[in-house]
């Protein structure tokens, strides 16, 4: 039904720290071409965050997602019709707010490959579309005069960023989706513990402790709410390596995976939630929050051909997603309407440890910053943590209720 390919990718980039009033990328221009052996699409775009794509069936067409990203007014609504072998025609279209979405209707019938990969000065995205027999492998990009100098760069990025296009997998939502089958275990991980109490507010506050109680709230909540059987990964303060908590809700057979985290950043006036599910992210920020909550993994952040091997397999991908926007969108629901305005930081990809290798939808919140003043005092009362609680929980209970049972 649905074709999966994640690309995931690390963009090596500068950028400023600074956070812009509108965070969505704009997507400046479209290029397509026809070349001897492929057809090609140029998207030229300001920063290249996190993209997505699938092939779909009748009628047969590629769709390529671009998170975070918004087209110039002239673009909207472009659309063409192609004569190439491989491509029918091409709509660009804004999805929803952040995410603008390219379609390239495909010639059914002999098959095709597709390779996405990055270029950067200036930034764009390039989509190339083989008939399936003409398709070169990884290892032997695209030359031709006109694209040797682009292919050369490509070959350097290739190992993190164009890989090879996985097989396809089966589908992108679990059986528990297709088969109508409701949540029944879920596993909530405190973050950190032990010897490792994650960040520390000013005043001394650890996150590894705020983890626990909102996560021990979680448990209680979830168990009066239903038909929910409730493990924690850790229920004291003892340390507990990532792959362990990981490991913890495969044998648990648990149909989700939530891991619940306090964000720390340099910049006190910083606040606001993040929820991640598990992808690349070429943003330094989400990659700098990464290190710091994969910090008690005895691996590498740069062993990232495993990391793209084992993305690439979990097909829990779309799912993820669906149950991090959920989740995010009733946390900040639920602190805006008690706790007043506050920033947005938004769904995001990220390449967390704990979250690699789950075997169910999985997701990792930032509930709030124990950096920020405001936020630390409001994490030491009970209110403001019933209040993430609930809010996570109303988005579980959404989730699983889109499941079609519960
Ligand atoms: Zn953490």
């Amino acid at each position: 039904m649905v074709r999966l390919l994640i690309f995931s990718l690390i963009l090596f980039s500068f950028e400023t720290s600074a956070r812009q009033s509108d965070p969505r990328a704009e997507v400046l221009s479209i290029r397509f071409h026809q070349h001897p052996e492929f057809f090609r699409v140029v998207l030229e775009i300001e920063k290249v965050r996190e993209f997505y794509s699938a092939s779909l069936k009748d009628p047969e067409r590629l769709f390529v997602d671009i998170f975070q990203a918004k087209l110039k007014p002239g673009l909207h609504g472009t659309s063409a019709e192609i004569k190439s072998p491989q491509v029918k025609a091409l709509r660009l279209a804004q999805k929803n707010p952040s995410t603008v979405r390219l379609t390239l209707e495909l010639i059914p019938g002999p098959g095709h490959k597709e390779k996405i990969y990055y270029l950067t000065n200036p930034t764009r995205l390039v989509i190339d579309v083989y008939p399936e027999t003409g398709a070169r492998s990884p290892a032997s990009p695209p030359v031709t005069p006109s694209s040797s100098s682009m292919a050369a760069r490509e070959n350097q990025q290739k190992g993190e960023t164009a890989g090879k296009p996985p097989e396809p997998a089966s589908t992108g939502y679990s059986l528990v989706r297709q088969l109508g089958l409701g949540v029944k275990r879920i596993v909530i991980d405190p973050g950190h513990g032990g010897q490792d109490p994650g960040c520390i507010s000013p005043s001394g506050l650890k996150e590894k402790d705020v983890a626990l109680d909102l996560a021990r709230r979680l448990k209680a909540m979830l168990e009066k709410e239903g038909n929910f059987e409730v493990f924690l990964t850790r229920e004291t303060d003892i340390t507990l390596p990532l792959e362990k908590r990981t490991a913890f809700a495969n044998e648990k057979k648990a149909d989700l995976f939530i891991s619940i985290h306090l964000n720390a950043s340099p910049r006190k006036n910083r606040t606001g939630v993040e929820t991640f599910y598990l992808n690349f992210s070429p943003d330094p920020a989400v990659n700098e929050l990464a290190a710091r909550e994969n910090a008690s993994s005895s691996k590498n952040i740069h062993e990232l051909k495993s990391i793209v091997d084992k993305i690439i397999k979990n097909t829990k991908y779309e799912e993820s997603r669906d149950l991090a926007e959920k989740v995010h969108k009733h946390l900040m629901q639920n602190l805006k309407q008690n706790f007043g305005p506050r920033e947005d930081l938004g769904v995001k990809g990220g390449p967390f440890w704990v979250l690699i290798g789950t075997e169910m939808p999985a997701i990792l919140v930032e509930a709030s910053h124990l950096s920020n003043p405001k936020e630390e005092a409001a994490l030491k009362t009970e209110p403001y943590r019933q209040t993430i609680a609930t809010g996570i929980i109303r988005g579980i209970i959404e989730y699983v209720k889109s499941l079609g049972k519960g």
